[in-house]
């Protein structure tokens, strides 16, 4: 007996807008495909959260005992500067940009990604594919389109022909917009575009011969655009339908809708059971952006060194930061809210930890059995870590009233909360226990703190002698002093 066959998983389907009992097509077996980063930039914060949530869905279904193909794609060719139809490619911009191989970009993101993404502790997906390695099957997936009369060739380019495509289907579906409206509110063409109508979009785009990123093809040299790889990574490993696709909430129009509409137009099925969606992270109650400083590198977070917080954040703090919110909710990342997340994060992982050496009693005081299935209902409910997490502190304070004596448990219901506590905090939410090492960083942080008043003090003294004594001995250790308005912060 498995797991997944007492639980009951309900999903909030984009599809539908509802949620959803969750039934895989093959029993005990699910297929998930999330559309991955493009490798062009350091992975941002934003990006990680997405991958993030699934990486907990990944998990939770792994726990009930299913067998999960997780496919998680890299885009190393075919997505252009600001997701246009036109325009450079990201990856060969920044090679421009930065005299490299645009393969050394994708090497030097790629590198990036998986090291943030390892500090995170995430779980490494069953199959990650890149777009460059599967052009041959996204020639082919064209090619069928065409076959259909849902394409045209025209200059070296093809496109896919919307109008035509939502005379028999539903071109909208997942965004929830009518082509009529998209085409009322987008500009005209242009005498230089090739495309039949705006909406259109490309499905192989003929190389410019300055552009390095090129491909034969039964078309012309090019290269493919962005919307195919996707379809041509998740039918090769998944089949023409699978159970499930997550991405992030931007990447429902035009990326996800595109994706159907290449699915049902080359094999005439639907591709995917279940679309989910995870929200957008924000920075201090703004939208994040490199543009308006407002914006914030995962490696800033881990060291400190940056202005927007007081101190460093551990990887794991900072996930369990992240999983207080729903997936589907929009979530403000500041320091404040961090500063408050830490001390619950600290008291979860030592009640953990106290577990193991809780005196045992003749009876247990609180309906072990009903809170742990409290705990699953909390994730069968489309993954609602932030009950799952209020949970848990309903444990933690049972725990602290058992050490005081003022509960007591039994030596079998001891075990059963030991491992259930592990089973959530560390196999489905991903945190790493790191306790020790947090205590050791609120020692820290209190000894600097404490050398950061005396520097003060000293200073309005006019004890410039010792002030930058402090200062100087502390960057020696490797602590830097930042001076602010805010009074002074430092960074590892
Ligand atoms: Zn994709």
């Amino acid at each position: 007996m498995q797991l997944y066959q007492e639980q009951t998983v309900r999903i909030h389907n984009s599809l539908t807008g509802k949620k959803e009992t969750f039934i895989p097509l093959n029993e005990g077996q699910i297929g998930m495909y999330v559309c991955g980063p493009t490798v062009y930039s350091n992975v941002h914060l934003g990006n990680c959260r997405t991958f993030m949530s699934f990486d907990m869905i990944f998990r939770y279904f792994r726990h009930l005992g299913y067998k999960v193909r997780y496919v998680r794609n890299i885009t190393d060719a075919g997505h252009l500067v600001d997701d246009a139809e036109d325009g450079e490619d990201k990856i060969a911009k920044k090679a421009r940009l930065e005299q490299l191989e645009p393969m050394e970009v994708v090497q030097r993101y790629t590198l990036d990604f998986h090291n943030i993404l390892e500090k995170f502790n995430f779980l490494p997906p069953s199959i990650e594919p890149t777009a460059t390695g599967h052009i041959i099957e996204q020639i082919e997936i064209i090619k069928e389109i065409l076959k259909k009369g849902y394409a045209y060739e025209i200059n070296g380019s093809v496109y896919f022909d919307v109008v035509k495509f939502n005379k028999s289907n539903d071109y909208g579906k997942l965004s929830g917009r009518k082509l009529e409206d998209m085409i009322a509110n987008t500009r005209e063409l242009t005498a230089q575009d090739d495309k039949k109508s705006p909406q259109d979009f490309a499905l192989w785009k003929k190389a410019e011969p300055e552009h390095i990123m090129r491909w034969p093809s039964p078309w012309g040299d090019g290269f493919p655009g962005w919307h195919l790889e996707c379809t041509a990574m998740s039918t090769k490993y998944l089949g023409e339908t699978f159970d499930i696709h997550g991405g992030g909430m931007d990447l429902k129009f035009p990326h996800h809708e595109c994706e159907i509409a290449q699915a049902e137009a080359s094999n005439g099925k639907s591709p995917v059971n279940y679309w989910l969606h995870a929200n957008m992270l924000t920075l201090n109650g703004k939208k994040m952006a490199k543009s308006t400083g407002n914006s914030i590198l995962p490696g800033e977070i881990f060291s400190g060194e940056n202005n927007i917080l007081s101190k460093p954040f551990s990887p794991s703090m900072v996930r369990f930061f992240m999983m207080q919110a729903h997936y589907t909710s929009i979530l403000d990342i500041s320091n404040d809210a961090l500063l408050a997340s830490e001390k619950g994060f600290n008291k979860l992982m030592e009640a953990i930890n106290s577990i193991k050496s809780l005196p045992e009693g003749k009876k247990t005081n609180f309906d072990i059995n009903t809170w742990r299935q409290g705990c699953y209902d909390a994730m069968n409910d489309d993954f609602n870590t932030p009950i799952l997490i209020a949970k848990l502190f309903d444990a933690v304070k049972h725990i602290n009233l058992i050490k005081e004596n003022t509960e007591s448990i039994t030596i079998e219901d001891k075990d059963l909360l030991l491992q259930t506590m592990q089973n959530f905090t560390f196999d489905i939410l991903g945190l790493e226990n790191k306790k020790s090492s947090n205590v050791d960083s609120e020692k820290l942080s209190g000894v600097v703190e404490l050398l950061i008043q005396l520097r003060k003090e000293a200073r309005e003294n006019k004890d410039f002698a010792t002030s930058d004594k402090i200062r100087d001995q502390l960057a020696g250790l490797g602590i830097q002093l930042k001076d602010g308005k805010e009074g002074t912060t430092y960074s590892l």
